[in-house]
């Protein structure tokens, strides 16, 4: 008899394992599953929303069926239109939920006006409602504020970005290429505004009218754009009485507490880490994958072995995609910031909004970030991936050999 697997999530994750495997895949939106990444392009009007579909899963998918209710000892997934689902072995692809702000007026349903940027619906709501001239105020200046502003600046709103922090995408950027990025949302014609707290909605009739500062300023808004953060979509998972730290916790087998339930993507929290981001998220499906393969091939009960894969953290340099009119390219990877006595070396070429950058420690890459020239990006993956001794030769050639790349 074959292994009923059972994937709850039609996201990145769930997507890639439904590719390699015959599995049962539960999605709770409607659409096909597609890329997420793209979504900003699609809000910018640049690519039709077909465009982001991912290639078809080896069976067809369960889609606009949200999961409920997880029995263990069944081994049943109820979903919310009724109907109950066995397993031999359940994936939780649950992804993450956007962090809603603590903000007042900000309370149960969204006013009017109010989107968060997660799924593709959200991104076709936002481009119904989003004329030119329309003032738009994006709260948050992380990876998804960023790709928002540029995508409502593309369709010809007024747009304010607003971030909590000292500089944009502070969590991939050193402040230079932060600096960087901000003359180029700047020359869209965003006004970005740092260090600047968001405290509440302004509304009427139900719909946002404007945003209020800490500082007692009130910016006029008709469209705000919540990019506030994920937190790991976990309730399914601690309803069903599996550890939960941040994300559901699971081992080098991406297993959870209960050996019959995995968990990946941005819902998995594996050595301490949530990643939530996509290339974390398909290396786990990956190697899920190959894992349950192995053990189907085997017919065997899901006992950790000595042998097989394993899934031991993702060490890729993430590449961030603000697509838009005149798209930026931007990778990062491990620490952009120095400590005291790394070696540095940097590359900047104002003109052409260029910048490039790493930082040694002793004889080992640690980190870097390229923006606007990702040519030595081939050669930066490599090492950085392969966490070898550096040669011998002058560090200046890491960041200007593309490595036949
Ligand atoms: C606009 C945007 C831009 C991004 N850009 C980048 C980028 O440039 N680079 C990068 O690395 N990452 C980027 N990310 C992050 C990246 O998309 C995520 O890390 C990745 O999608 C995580 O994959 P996942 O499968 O874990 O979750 P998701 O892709 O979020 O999929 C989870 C799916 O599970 C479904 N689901 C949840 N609960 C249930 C349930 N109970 N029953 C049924 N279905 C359920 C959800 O509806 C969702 O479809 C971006 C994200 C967004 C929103």
């Amino acid at each position: 008899m074959s292994t009923r697997i059972v994937v709850v999530g039609g996201g990145t994750a769930g997507a890639r394992l439904a590719q390699r495997l015959p599995v049962t895949l539960l999605g709770e939106e409607s659409h096909a599953p597609y890329n997420r990444v793209l979504l900003a392009d699609v809000l910018a009007g640049r690519y039709a929303p077909e465009v982001t579909a991912v290639p078809g899963t080896r069976e067809p998918a369960r889609l606009g069926v949200r999961a409920v209710r997880i029995d263990r000892a069944a081994r049943t997934v109820e979903c919310a239109d009724g109907s109950l689902v066995g397993y031999d072995r359940l994936v939780l692809a649950t992804g993450s939920n956007p962090v809603l702000p603590p903000l007042r007026g900000l309370r149960g349903a969204l006013p009017a006006g109010v989107h968060p940027f997660r799924t593709l619906d959200d991104c076709l709501e936002l481009r119904s409602v989003v004329r030119p001239g329309v003032r738009a105020v994006v709260i948050g200046g992380g990876l998804l504020g960023v790709s928002a502003a540029r995508a409502l600046a593309a369709l010809g709103a007024e747009v304010v970005l607003t971030q909590q922090g000292e500089r944009l995408m502070e969590r991939q950027l050193d402040v230079q290429a932060s600096a960087l990025l901000r003359e180029h949302v700047e020359s869209l014609g965003v006004e970005v505004h740092t260090e600047c707290r968001v405290s509440g909605l302004r509304q009427r009739d139900g719909a946002v009218t404007a945003v209020e500062l800490a500082d007692g300023f009130v910016l006029d808004a008709q469209v705000v754009v919540l990019a506030c953060g994920v937190r790991p979509r976990v309730a399914l998972a601690r309803e069903a009485g599996l550890d939960i730290a941040t994300g559901i916790v699971v081992d080098d087998e991406l297993r959870t507490s209960d050996p019959y339930i995995h968990a990946i993507g941005d819902c998995a929290e594996h050595g301490g880490r949530v990643y939530g981001l996509a290339g974390p998220a398909l290396e786990q499906a990956d190697v899920l994958a190959d894992l349950l393969l192995s053990e189907t091939a085997t017919a065997g009960a899901p006992a950790p072995t000595d042998s097989g894969p394993r899934y031991t953290g993702t060490r890729a340099l993430t590449r961030l995609t603000l697509g838009g009119a005149q798209p930026l390219d931007l990778a990062a990877f491990g620490e952009a910031t120095a400590r005291p006595g790394d070696d540095v070396v940097q590359l900047t070429d104002a003109t052409r909004g260029a910048y490039r950058k790493v930082v040694v420690r002793g004889d080992r890459l640690v980190g870097g970030v390229l923006l606007g020239d990702l040519a030595a990006v081939g050669a930066l993956a490599r090492a950085w991936e392969g966490d070898e001794a550096l040669p011998e030769a002058p560090l200046l050639h890491l960041l200007t050999h593309d490595g036949g790349s």
